[in-house]
């Protein structure tokens, strides 16, 4: 690239707005590299066409969709679930659908369901036989648990307190058919993260599980001397736990115990500090958070399972425990309502009742703003 051509792009990456207006072609189409290519390149012809001009979408079974245009034109969707961790012939696999029904496109919500779009009706059942034929269940849609959010867990992560696919594999064994169904009575969306860094959208899912440490990292005093800088170390722990090792000849930190929360902050910017425990490992469940905007705003979720340890390969713990309160919800909730909308309704004391989850110290919510966030009414009863 020439100079002036490169100066000409810098200019224009400092000030996106005028590199739109200017030069949207040669900047944001693709010539120069400062991000991920245009989604507008990507999109199928019917969409293209139609952008920003549909008219309604509907639900024609479990899986299938039809949104239909202001012109006229159909689309419809197949939407899949699929695994989160996928090899190289998997993904030749869908790409292969995809060529042969799709004109060659596919697309990944951000529960990892996979959706299939065409524009001719009579591609819908072959596509539904060919993801089959390779696997995958169709469904996911409406009143339906959506594909499992989940994140890296033992197979990539540094920092993973329990491990992510083979739970959710277990779990979705469990509640496959409510996949392919829409008999719940809302839209129920459960995510997994495997540390309290949250990957995950488990604060805002209508069940969560969340990998937790409960014991402080072990310190490596030769290790964090020889790879740790010290300031930044004891910077990255947010209640202040990390201090400077008394003695002034050893290059290393202490930790109070007392102030930590095992957060493993401190692990990822120092490698000599490890938190990983075999035996105090294990996941926490949140219930009632949602972020749609349906009915009520968006609700965080809530603790209601301080601790279950991990019990690789199946977690029978967790999974018994999750398959409870989704039958009871199943069961209980009125139509359309989420499962935050429905414990608010009936209050958490009968839904600890209804799922037999005994109650504990670590339900009460102690954070110092937390009075922000109790129930301060007359009927305050914890
Ligand atoms: Fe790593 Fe924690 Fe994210 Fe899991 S949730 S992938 S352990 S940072
Ligand atoms: Fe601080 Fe978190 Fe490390 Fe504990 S685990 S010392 S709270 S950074």
């Amino acid at each position: 690239m020439r100079i002036s051509e490169f100066l000409k792009l810098d200019i224009q990456f400092h000030n996106p707005q005028s590199a739109i207006r200017n030069n949207r072609e040669e900047v944001i189409m693709g010539k120069a590299d400062i991000g991920p290519p245009n989604f507008q390149e990507m999109l199928p012809e019917v969409i293209k066409k139609n952008y920003g001009n549909w008219k309604y979408h509907e639900i024609l079974k479990p899986g299938v969709m039809r949104h239909v245009a202001e012109s006229g034109d159909e689309l419809y969707t197949v939407r899949a679930g699929s695994p989160r961790l996928v090899s190289v012939d998997f993904i030749r696999d869908i790409c292969d659908i995809a060529d042969q029904y799709c004109d060659g496109h596919l697309r990944f919500t951000s529960r990892y369901n996979i959706e299939f779009m065409t524009p001719n009706e009579k591609n819908v059942k072959p596509i539904i036989e060919a993801v089959k034929k390779i696997g995958l269940p169709v469904g996911g849609t409406g009143n339906a648990i959506s594909n499992i959010v989940h994140t890296q867990g033992w197979a990539h992560c540094h920092s993973a307190a329990t491990d992510s696919s083979p739970i959710v594999k277990a779990l979705m064994d469990e509640l496959y058919g409510y996949f392919t169904s829409m008999k719940l009575p809302g839209k129920l969306r459960v995510s997994l993260a495997c540390c309290i860094n949250m990957c995950g959208a488990i604060h805002c899912s209508d069940l969560a599980i969340v990998g937790v440490h409960t014991k402080v990292p072990k310190v490596d005093h030769e290790k964090v001397g020889a790879i740790c800088e010290i300031p930044t170390t004891i910077g990255s722990c947010p209640t202040g736990a990390i201090r400077r090792h008394p003695d002034k000849e050893v290059k290393s930190v202490v930790i109070r115990e007392d102030l930590c929360m095992y957060c493993g902050n401190c692990f990822t910017v120092c490698p000599a500090m490890p938190l990983a425990d075999a035996e105090g490992d294990g996941v926490a469940i949140y219930a009632g958070g949602k972020v749609s905007n349906a009915r009520k705003p968006p609700m965080f979720s809530h603790l209601i399972v301080p601790y279950l340890p991990n019990n690789p390969p199946r977690w029978p713990e967790v999974v018994d425990i999750i398959k409870r309160i989704v039958g009871i919800y199943a069961k209980k909730a009125h139509k359309y309502e989420r499962m935050g909308e429905w414990i608010e309704r009936i209050g958490w004391e009968q839904f600890f009742k209804l799922t037999e989850i005994p109650f504990a110290e670590q339900h009460i919510d102690d954070y110092t703003y937390a009075r922000e966030t109790w129930r301060t009414t007359t009927q305050f009863k914890w």
